[in-house]
């Protein structure tokens, strides 16, 4: 072999590395069943805000026991960040109304604090929001609002969030392994689950801490994982991730329509955060031992 030789072969073995490596690292903006990955950049939002104009959106969000000391950063974070220029009702749950602090809300947006009962056990308290959410996306939200966007309270906004993120059945990635392999989501693992996902299935591991729908899609979404709850603990066992864990079961069996990036649910601990440009809706860290007991 010339010198010539030997480096157009190292040039195009080097090429092949590259292209190798840029695959693993290129962020997804479509998934295999044709629906759109929200990143920034991916959209045109005078559009969007044309189509979706006088639409009605829903906040849900659980705020009991210790966690209503993040209601109030979550609720202003929202008004600043929220979809802006939209009417907005919050359908906020607590234990105790009266601690939860005064706040005063743009034009358009309604604050509705409800009643919900504290569980006992802090994984009883999240999956509760399923069962709640039967409840309400059947009897009250169809005349309400049009679409449902469900939170954790333990965030706050920290940049736009908008009608970008509207769609009929909406998940976000879950920000530790939106560069994970399949095998390594951890999706509930035991067969005696309604959870369970045997190794080798699965599409994305979603995070339940934001996700969306119309009214109708979120019924039968927590319909499902309240089903699933409730079937585990007459066999006396739990989903590894709780409601988590029955949510991407469900999404697996019934593709959501639009899925959201890391962008929509960031936590500043997590690696690999120089791909992800924008953090609009960040985890506030916590103690886990003291405000969960
Ligand atoms: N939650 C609550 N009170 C509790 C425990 C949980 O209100 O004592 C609600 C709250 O909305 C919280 C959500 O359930 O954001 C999920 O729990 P957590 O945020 O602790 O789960 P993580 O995000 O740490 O997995
Ligand atoms: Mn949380």
């Amino acid at each position: 072999m010339t010198a010539k030789q030997w480096i157009v072969g190292f040039l195009i073995v080097s090429m092949i590395f590259l292209l190798l490596f840029l695959q693993k690292a290129a962020l997804k903006v479509l998934t295999p069943w044709l629906a759109p990955i929200i990143w920034d950049g991916t959209y045109d939002l005078r559009i969007l805000n044309n189509q979706l104009k006088g639409k009605r959106i829903g906040l849900f969000v659980f705020a009991v026991k210790k966690y209503i000391r993040f209601l109030l950063p979550f609720l202003e974070s929202a008004e600043q960040h929220f979809m802006v220029g939209y009417n907005v009702t919050y359908y906020a749950f607590t234990d105790n109304t009266a601690a939860v602090p005064k706040i005063s809300l743009g034009a358009g947006r309604i604050l509705n604090l409800l009643e919900v009962e504290a569980d006992k056990r802090w994984q009883d308290i999240s999956m509760k929001r399923m069962q709640i959410l039967v409840n309400l996306t059947h009897d009250r939200l169809p005349k309400e609002v049009d679409y449902l966007v469900c939170a954790d309270v333990d965030m706050v906004f920290n940049d736009h969030v908008g009608v970008e993120i509207l769609g009929d059945l909406v998940a976000t990635i879950h920000p530790g392994l939106f560069l994970a392999q399949r095998d390594e989501f951890t999706y509930d693992r035991n067969p005696e689950s309604a959870a369970y996902i045997p190794y080798g299935e699965g599409d994305f591991y979603y995070m339940a801490a934001f996700y969306g729908g119309t009214v109708e899609e979120i019924n039968k979404l927590s319909t499902f994982c309240h089903k699933g709850i409730v079937a585990d603990k007459k066999k006396n066992i739990e989903a590894v991730w709780q409601e988590e864990s029955h949510f991407n079961k469900y999404l697996f069996y019934n593709k959501p329509t639009k899925v959201l990036s890391p962008e929509y649910i960031w936590d500043t601990n997590l690696p690999n955060g120089d791909l992800v440009k924008k953090r609009r809706f960040l985890a506030v860290h916590k103690n886990h031992e003291e405000v969960r007991n």
